[in-house]
């Protein structure tokens, strides 16, 4: 893609970015619509660290056959909770260092693997941020979220399957209310605490704090979808309290009509389906197409019931197909031209696997 055209669109279209200015530090949120820079890979390789861990916890603790449903319920929440990744820059004695934050959002793994092979049904979708149409009308003076307290405890026991982390990239986990100057809050009514950026901001946080880090850095950081109100807010109160500047940049779920036709227009861009790819390459030009496809890829490698060597209980795998093709995903990092996101929509559910 011509680079002056993917300026002019984004410079068109997305030139909402909100910029505030604050005693402390500044907040800039932006938008990603196309795949521009490294922010889908990069998320992608944070995503990885959460498959990898449920991966080792299922192992360990379900050994049992289980209904296809409850292994689709697996998928869909790995593939869908948000994640961010929050990079705070620093420097000691002139050097400049780096501290890589990641989270998932919604309940821990633990907790969501409990509610998905040991609950008596279809486990609901874990917390997830509203979509961009819901926060454009948002309006709530929002109540303030209530620490969940079971929520930290099962977090903390979660921490053996991270065998990834280091020094360097660690995880942001549920942390206790205690004495934080951020506050989530409940918006469209979920529980903004376990939403991705908000646990990333905890963590850095808490290391300011225990002085892990140093004071005086930078926030540079990357979620997969768009943050809500209470994590701006938290935002705001983190580059306000500890005067750091914080930048942001959202994955945005679609594109315009307008600008979706001037690319296909332009010859750059075709419509696969209902994605919009590359004419050259084949490959989904929308980051969040591509960070789609790359986390159904990892999922399909790491945590599918075939990549884990499992069967399903009550039906033989025959009839089961809605994932079993070993369709190969690249990964985004890997940049070739093979491989896509797998087809949209989803294959309906079979109401007759029950719980
Ligand atoms: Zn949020």
């Amino acid at each position: 893609m011509r680079p002056a055209l993917i300026a002019t669109l984004s410079a068109a279209i997305f030139a909402s970015t909100i910029s505030s200015a604050c005693m402390g530090g500044v907040v800039e949120t932006d938008r990603i619509t196309l795949d521009e820079g490294n922010v889908t890979a990069l998320l992608e390789s944070t995503s990885q660290h959460y498959v990898d861990a449920m991966r080792s916890l299922i192992s360990e603790r379900y050994q049992d056959e289980y209904r296809a449903i409850r292994w689709e319920a697996l998928e869909n929440v790995m593939r869908d909770a948000p994640i961010a990744r929050l990079e705070y820059h620093f420097a000691v004695n002139g050097v400049a260092n780096v501290r890589v934050y990641h989270a998932m959002g919604g309940r821990p793994l633990g907790s969501l693997a409990k509610s998905i092979f040991e609950g008596p049904t279809r486990p609901g979708t874990p917390d997830t941020p509203a979509s961009p149409m819901d926060i454009e009308s948002e309006d709530e003076g929002s109540v303030r979220a209530l620490p969940a307290v079971d929520e930290v405890a099962a977090d903390l026991e979660d921490n053996r399957f991270y065998t990834e982390f280091d020094e360097i990239n660690v995880r942001a986990p549920m942390m206790a209310d205690d004495s934080s100057a951020l506050e989530a809050f409940l918006v469209e009514g979920e529980n903004r605490a376990f939403d991705p950026e908000f646990k990333a901001l905890r963590a850095i946080e808490r290391d300011l704090r225990t002085g892990v880090i140093p004071s005086g850095g930078r926030i540079q950081g990357s979620v997969s979808g768009m943050a809500c109100t209470s994590c701006k807010y938290a935002m705001k109160r983190f580059s306000d309290t500890y005067a750091v500047d914080v930048r942001l940049a959202q994955v945005f779920p679609s594109m315009s009509r307008h600008a979706q036709a001037e690319l296909i227009a332009s010859g750059r861009a075709r419509l696969r389906g209902t994605m919009l790819v590359d004419t050259v390459t084949d490959r989904p030009l929308l980051a969040a197409d591509l960070l789609r496809g790359a986390r159904e890829g990892q999922i399909r490698r790491s945590l599918s019931p075939r990549a884990m060597g499992r069967s399903f209980k009550g039906m033989p795998w025959a009839r089961r197909s809605f994932r079993l093709n070993p369709i190969r995903l690249q990964r985004v990092s890997e940049g070739s031209s093979e491989g896509s996101p797998p087809p949209r929509p989803r294959v309906p559910k079979d109401p007759a696997t029950g719980c």
